[in-house]
């Protein structure tokens, strides 16, 4: 699932190209943007991208959490915050009027929305193992194609994820 991230680790992950064949017939999809499913259920394992910029991204991934097995930290905005996090050195209240009411170009009058529907946004961005423990991390921004590969393959072999040096990046 993404939280405050981009969709680029859900993208890599699709870079696999033709081996998510070989991986359909192994594994079963619950709720996650490629499928439709709006609530999760029990799972073996979790893979969640991106860190936490609002309220109702703590709430997903705690629901998450409980209901994996285990919980992948996919990468450097899930692990750290990533680039999101350069926004910790501003206050956000400054950062929302700046961007809602103050920016050329906007109508006369424009606010920053408040409406309730809206999960209100943290103060700061937070890596994902702030708030619930995690299992694994996977890093990249964002991992390589055969980084999720070699990931995925010894986890569902019950093995330890071993990534070679050539998988281990973190930009
Ligand atoms: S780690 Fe990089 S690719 Fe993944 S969600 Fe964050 S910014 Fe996007």
């Amino acid at each position: 699932m993404s939280l405050a991230g981009c969709f680029g680790c859900h993208m890599s992950f699709l870079d696999i190209d033709e081996r998510l064949f070989a991986l359909i017939e192994r594994v079963e999809f619950d709720r996650s943007p490629l499928t439709d499913l709006k609530a999760v259920g029990r799972c073996d394992i979790g893979l969640v991208e991106g860190g936490l910029c609002n309220a109702e991204n703590v709430q997903v991934l705690r629901e998450f959490r409980a209901h994996c097995k285990t919980l992948v930290a996919v990468g450097a905005c899930a692990i750290n915050g990533g680039l999101p996090a350069q926004r910790n050195h501003l206050r956000i209240d400054e950062l929302l009027r700046a961007v809602y009411q103050q920016r050329d170009g906007l109508a006369a009058g424009a606010q920053v929305p408040d409406d309730p529907e809206l999960p209100l946004p943290l103060n700061r961005v937070h890596p994902i193992h702030e708030v619930v423990h995690i299992d694994y991390s996977l890093p990249g921004c964002p991992p390589s194609a055969d980084a999720f590969w070699q990931f995925l393959t010894d986890l569902m072999a019950g093995r330890t994820p071993q990534l070679g040096h050539g998988l281990m990046h973190y930009d």
